[in-house]
């Protein structure tokens, strides 16, 4: 078993304590101490010195979609309907490669902006055209992040009143019985998992009320979550009532779809009594600020969630409607949005920053194990380099949260190295991003008919 020590970094545990000279001893793949001042002295550790180092729980991201990877830039300036619809042609043509190289890009984007642990909603499922989810999660396998990929759905095309065109969806039959499979296959339960599966049908406007209620039955019997978008626009918002009579968050509760094994992602437009819902039954939320920025959206109301005492987490959401956005950016995204709306009392930094550790672990069920450092976690921590420029900041907290993300000198997902000196070390960089950016002429000539 393999010891490593940290010391003399600002260590931000998350979960109450900071020590600005402290240390964290990992053996094997958990935490053994946190504590201030120099660490115990054990025999034949690695000692890491964390002089000029913040040292902060790894980053939990609550919500992407990684093929997106592979459309960037598309209706650079339409409304989350528009670039909907502007895009559904292409994802339809994609297959297994296009996925994978994607896959690749994106997932080795997170873990360089301090990503330990994410998860991928996939709900394009073209038939005849590879195992989409096994390419996923062999990425995630790969670049060495903890993964949870949703398996996503739609049943509802243009000829059901749905928003995407008919073949881009799959029948209701089939797409239990793949959830299912999926669960079967990859879900594992055990606290050091480094992969869980989840439920995810895609949204109000994609899926059938039938696929909402069977994802929920299928998710409750195998003990494992829900995750589908919610109340995202306006555009939402008016086609629910035009079509339920209801609102977003009073139709998932019609549905049954409240519950603390739920989280939805954006939850942008909710009424005073979806927030009072969501905190009674423990609903969680997937924050996405750069994406509802992207898509003009709007700010969702993370400040009366907090204070209701919601679940709520940070996502980048794809890259195609959120490009090049890294996860510790959206620490300061969130905080800024917040402030922009509600006053500069809005979100401190450290709260935002519980946001993308704590909040998120606790949307994943996962705040036993994950989301600060204490003794008896996982080993997932960042360690960002907060020396040169940065020192020049009062607080290192700040000089992570306030400005451009300091570089990451150290990156362990249950204690093994990702990230070292900003460069991912379990997949080449560079080799990432060639497969990313494979993935996406692939799938425009596909799409063309080409390939
Ligand atoms: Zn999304």
């Amino acid at each position: 078993m393999i010891t490593r020590i940290i010391e003399h970094a600002h260590v931000v545990t998350v979960s109450g304590e900071e020590y600005p000279d402290g240390h964290i001893v990992v053996e094997g793949d958990r935490i053994a101490a946190v504590g201030a001042g120099p660490a115990p002295a054990v025999e034949g550790a690695e000692r890491i010195d964390g002089t000029g180092r913040l040292a902060t729980p790894g980053l939990v991201n609550t919500h992407h979609h990684l093929y997106q990877w592979a459309t960037q830039g598309f209706a650079p300036d339409g409304t989350l309907f528009e670039w909907l619809v502007a895009s559904y042609p292409t994802w339809a043509k994609m297959d297994a490669e296009v996925v994978a190289g994607a896959a690749s890009a994106a997932l080795a984007w997170l873990a360089l902006s301090g990503c330990t642990t994410t998860t991928d909603h996939h709900y394009v499922f073209p038939s005849g055209r590879g195992d989409l989810f096994a390419a996923e999660i062999e990425a995630a396998a790969e670049v060495g992040v903890r993964f949870h990929p949703c398996r996503g759905s739609m049943d509802r095309g243009a000829s059901q009143g749905g928003l995407p065109p008919d073949e881009v969806v799959e029948d209701l039959d089939t797409i239990l019985a793949a959830t299912e499979a999926a669960i079967d296959r990859y879900h594992d339960a055990s606290f050091s998992s480094m992969l869980r599966v989840a439920v995810a049908p895609c949204s109000p406007f994609s899926v059938s009320r039938e696929l909402m209620t069977g994802s929920a039955a299928l998710a409750r019997a195998k003990g494992v979550r829900l995750h589908t978008h919610l109340a995202e626009t306006l555009d939402e918002e008016e086609q629910v009532a035009r079509e339920f009579g209801t609102t977003p968050g009073q139709y998932m509760e019609e549905l049954g779809w409240l519950g603390d094994d739920v989280w939805f992602a954006h939850a942008v437009h909710l009424h005073d009594a979806d927030i009072a819902r969501f905190a009674a039954t423990g609903t969680g939320v997937a924050h996405c600020p750069s994406s509802n920025a992207r898509l003009g959206a709007g700010i969702a109301r993370v400040s009366d969630l907090l204070r209701a005492g919601v679940p709520v987490g940070l996502g980048v959401d794809g890259a195609a409607s959120a490009e090049f956005v890294p996860l510790a950016g959206e620490v300061r995204q969130a905080m800024y949005m917040q402030r922009a709306r509600y006053g500069p009392g809005a979100l401190s930094a450290r709260a935002a920053l519980e946001l993308a550790t704590l909040g998120g672990a606790r949307c994943l069920g996962r705040e036993a194990e994950i989301g600060s450092l204490e003794p008896g976690k996982l080993a997932d921590i960042a360690l960002w380099r907060v020396d040169g420029f940065y020192e020049a900041a009062a607080d290192p907290v700040l000089a992570f949260a306030y400005g451009r993300t300091p570089p990451l000198d150290r990156l362990l997902v249950g204690g093994h190295v990702v990230v070292r000196d900003d460069e991912l070390v379990t997949l080449p960089q560079d080799e990432a991003g060639r497969r990313g950016a494979n993935a996406h002429r692939r799938l425009l000539k596909l799409a063309e008919g080409v390939g």
